[in-house]
């Protein structure tokens, strides 16, 4: 009976669905939304004149966009469809539907494989053809009992030229069957961390424009006027000369950590836990106790580069510290630059509702569970979370900041472990795979993790000049 079921399901395995147009040809509007939804300020995406001196000699999309621009948009999410395919006439529907029709319902993508022939361009119509490469036997997961679902697609012009293909795998499983369904997934704090619940400092005339600045977002020096000495915390007078006139800079925003604690008890409601306390030093040369948040404690370091990140707890602002962002490399590393164990510096980013709004309409991606609160958690799901495209798009950003703009992806490939939901933090580590010294090819090892576990792991293959 099973057997019958699944050979049923076989049938459609290795047959190609109907080819798919897009419905408007690739613009510069919509991959610049694209950058600004990821922050991907690689000059050749957007501007004419450094595109046109780059190894693409004009603008292109970035590679991560090769499965999105045949989505057929928002009219077409009424129910499931697979991206791209007219109502469901395409072998995986067809697969998709008898699954559900006996109980997997519940739906999550497991790998994508992008591979690039060609950098798309402003003005390409594209088409995408479907193969079913496999329906796997029925396995236990985590989620639940359930098939996984592979298809390729095949990315061409409309002129008929192969610009990329995309591996695609789905699990269909039945909720609630799962090996994970009796354990909680998330960690159970033990305090309510919610930061209105901190104690409240006591703020009065020597320090209420340091207040003041934190509602501003501006981490403010105290200064003396008259022999210009900086000293922190907000002191009533001078230690150096004695002056009362007591005013403030503005500081600079390059901090690094001067020391650090972990602490795990005890427990304080408005704090979670285990707690990086940190000794931050300014680059003006005075030093403020904070927290430091984003990165597990054993990868604080004395040294450690880190900006300030400002936490509201209610009727006041607060300063906390994140590993600073990476900077974007504006010249391009060289073959000879690399070397197989060479790590990229981690990059934590705070992921926000807006970042996973504007990821998923940017990637055309307009399913309820990436922009609907309310339709998420009525699918199973805490929030909402970033789709598979955004993903991958950060993926590309924090390996071509590295390397730097004049490069060439060849491919994108990750494995989905754990959602990222917003109000979260997404660290982004990198290490150096292998080089080719032939080719000029190199692949990058991506994981980007959060307090659920890696929520991708995964590869960027790309071209460097030699
Ligand atoms: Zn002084």
């Amino acid at each position: 009976m099973a057997d019958d079921f699944l050979a049923r399901l076989r049938e459609f395995v290795g047959v190609q669905g109907p080819t798919h147009t897009a419905r408007h040809p690739i613009t510069t509007t919509a991959i610049s939304d694209w950058c600004d939804a990821i922050g991907d300020k690689n000059p050749v995406y957007v501007d004419d004149e450094a595109a046109a001196k780059s190894r693409h000699g004009g603008i292109v999309a970035p590679a991560a966009t090769l499965d999105i621009w045949d989505r057929p948009g928002l009219p077409a999410q009424a129910r499931f469809r697979p991206k791209g395919e007219p109502a469901g006439e395409d072998p995986r529907s067809k697969v998709l539907r008898g699954l559900e029709d006996a109980g997997f319902v519940g739906v999550v993508a497991v790998n994508s494989e992008l591979e690039i022939t060609r950098y798309l361009r402003p003005g390409d119509l594209l088409a995408n053809t479907q193969v079913l490469e496999d329906v796997s036997d029925e396995k236990q997961t985590a989620l639940g009992v359930g098939h996984f679902v592979t298809t390729r697609q095949r990315y061409e012009t409309v002129e008929g030229e192969h610009v990329g293909d995309l591996l695609f795998r789905i699990l269909k499983f039945k909720p609630g069957t799962g090996t994970a369904a009796a354990a909680a997934s998330e960690p159970q704090a033990a305090a309510d961390p919610s930061p209105e619940l901190r104690p409240r400092p006591s703020i009065n005339r020597d320090n209420a424009f340091l207040f003041e600045g934190y509602r501003k977002n501006e981490l403010r020096i105290p200064r003396c006027a008259a022999c210009a000495h900086l000293f922190f915390p907000p002191q009533p007078r001078c230690a150096n000369c004695g002056s009362f006139d007591v005013g403030y800079v503005v500081a600079s925003g390059t901090v690094a950590v001067y020391s650090h604690v972990t602490v795990h008890y005890p427990q304080v409601r408005g704090f979670a836990y285990p707690l990086s306390v940190v000794i931050v030093e300014l680059a003006e040369g005075v030093r403020m106790v904070s927290n430091l948040v984003g990165v597990p404690a054993d990868d604080v370091h004395i040294g450690l580069p880190v900006e300030v990140e400002w936490l509201d707890a209610g009727d006041v602002t607060l300063p906390q510290f994140r590993p600073a962002t990476p900077v974007r490399r504006t010249d391009t590393l060289r073959l000879a630059d690399v070397e197989v164990g060479a790590t990229l510096p981690p990059w934590v980013l705070p992921v926000t509702p807006t970042h996973i709004v504007a990821g998923a309409l940017a990637t055309r991606d307009f399913q309820d569970v990436h922009h609907d609160r309310d339709l998420a958690v009525k699918k199973g799901s805490r929030d909402i979370f970033f789709n598979i495209n955004t993903s991958i798009g950060y993926m590309e950003r924090y390996v071509t900041d590295w390397t730097g703009p004049d490069v060439a992806v060849s491919a994108l490939r990750v494995r989905l472990g754990a959602p990222s939901y917003p109000n979260s933090y997404l660290t982004f580590r990198g290490s150096v795979q292998s080089v080719d010294a032939d080719t000029g090819r190199v692949v990058v090892a991506v994981q980007a993790t959060n307090e659920l576990g890696p929520h991708i792991t995964g590869t960027v293959e790309l071209e460097l000049p030699q």
